[in-house]
């Protein structure tokens, strides 16, 4: 499941690489993974892209008009590619774009200057006068993508005022703010951390990966919690995800469709040795999820 780390990854190489153009083509393939009309679709052609953003588990395309907000969920993956190479199988969602140029006067105009540094001069980046297509596609269809005019009031599950925290890395989530958002969950800690609610952007497997690098149980209650360990996790919950985006970004270039998970310490790595302790790495499956977590070095 693309999460925060895997979906900045692709928000920022799409950013860079689609500010300024316009779609040429919008075509689904799997009409159910699509919300909207296919008149809604078509009136997508000819708008320019302003922002490309993630929020939450979410991806948002700005354009001039209206939005395209794509969900993931388990198995949404988003390629980038030239519109000659084969269309991937399970491709729900094919936007195509044409060379990049100024608002004024039709210039090539260079990619957005506020591009994310890595992006810059990357050899994956497409050049500005040639043309190029996001696919999105998913196996499963569990995910969705939202078309969202201005002025029609579509809702999008999920996404709206109130069902998502603040990004889990967010500035604005100081240490002072979580300590505050968290009092009001007394629950388990890996469902807190998966609860959008709470901080939005984590799910299965970074929640594990936190809470292995907070040395804490993804069981534990957080009304068990000492005042400490609730800073722990806020430190951890920003170190594990600011990590993961700096390996992903090495990593991942250019198949954005790729899920690079090996480097993680404990998720899914049942069986091995802990990195930080060697005691063997436990795995269970409630509910058909991976949880995957230390005796040894978490408490
Ligand atoms: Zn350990």
């Amino acid at each position: 499941m693309p999460e925060l780390p895997d979906l900045t990854i692709v928000a920022e190489a799409l950013y860079a690489s689609l500010a300024g153009r316009s779609i040429a083509k919008a075509e689904t393939l799997a009409p159910l993974a699509v919300r909207g009309t296919p008149a809604e679709l078509a009136a997508l052609v000819g708008q320019r892209v302003d922002r490309i953003a993630r929020r939450g588990k979410f991806l948002v395309l700005h354009l001039e008009r209206d939005q395209v907000v794509f969900n993931p969920m388990l198995t949404g993956r988003f390629q980038l590619a030239a519109p000659k190479e084969k269309l991937p199988p399970k491709t729900a969602l094919v936007l195509g774009f044409g060379g990049r140029t100024s608002g004024r006067g039709g210039r090539p105009s260079g990619g957005p200057a506020d591009a994310a540094r890595w992006t810059r001069g990357a050899a994956w980046m497409p050049a500005d006068d040639a043309s190029v297509e996001v696919r999105y596609r998913d196996p499963t269809q569990m995910g969705k993508v939202y078309l969202v005019p201005a002025g029609v009031d579509r809702p999008v599950p999920g996404f709206g005022e109130g069902e998502q925290g603040p990004d889990a890395d967010d500035p604005a989530l100081t240490l002072e703010a979580w300590r505050d958002r968290i009092r009001r969950h007394p629950g388990e800690l890996k469902n807190l951390l998966r609860n959008q609610a709470f901080v939005a952007g984590i799910g299965n497997a970074y929640s594990d990966e936190i809470l292995h690098a907070a040395r804490l149980l993804p069981f534990r209650k957080r009304s068990s919690l000492a005042p400490e360990e609730v800073d722990a996790l806020y430190e951890a919950t920003r170190t594990t995800l600011a990590d993961a985006i700096e390996v992903l970004r090495e990593r991942v270039p250019p198949t954005f469709e790729k899920q690079v998970r090996d480097f993680l310490a404990v998720h899914d790595k049942g069986g091995q040795p802990c990195p930080r302790c060697r005691t063997k790495i436990t795995e269970i499956k409630p509910g058909g999820f991976i949880t995957s977590y230390c005796r040894g070095c978490q408490r």
